[in-house]
């Protein structure tokens, strides 16, 4: 069985440009749903069982963030791996993110690190505690 993956982020361009490096990365895939903000990525959560969870923080209606609090709050949700993708700069920010559990990948992004990133999460190969 292949690795469902939900990808979060206000912008379709960026939806497909992770889309096709998860393709183009020989993770064993399974379905990948896309979101446009945090309340439909907790809605696609709350339908479909999600193994790992790819998300932006600036989003209308809810931000990764948000989206990322919720989803910890909920024991359904709780311990799914989150990878936030995004150009924040903000130590603050990133630091909190990273408290709720979060890996962070800064934008822009290589195919490897996205790959390495989501195997460490996984616990797949390489290097990982
Ligand atoms: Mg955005």
């Amino acid at each position: 069985m292949g690795i469902n993956i939900l990808v979060v982020d206000d912008s379709s361009v960026m939806r497909a440009m992770i889309i096709k490096t998860l393709r183009m990365s020989s993770l064993d895939l399974g379905e990948i749903q896309e979101a446009g903000n945090g309340v439909e990525g907790l809605d696609a959560l709350a339908r479909q069982w999600t193994d790992m969870v790819i998300l932006d923080i600036n989003m209308p209606v809810m931000n990764g963030e948000d989206m990322l609090i919720r989803m910890r709050e909920n024991p359904e949700t709780r311990d799914i791996p989150a990878v936030v993708i995004s150009t924040e700069g903000s130590k603050t920010r990133i630091d909190r993110l990273i408290k709720l559990g979060a890996s962070f990948v800064h934008k822009p992004f290589t195919p490897e690190l996205i790959r390495n990133t989501i195997n460490q999460r996984l616990g797949i190969g390489g290097d990982h505690e």
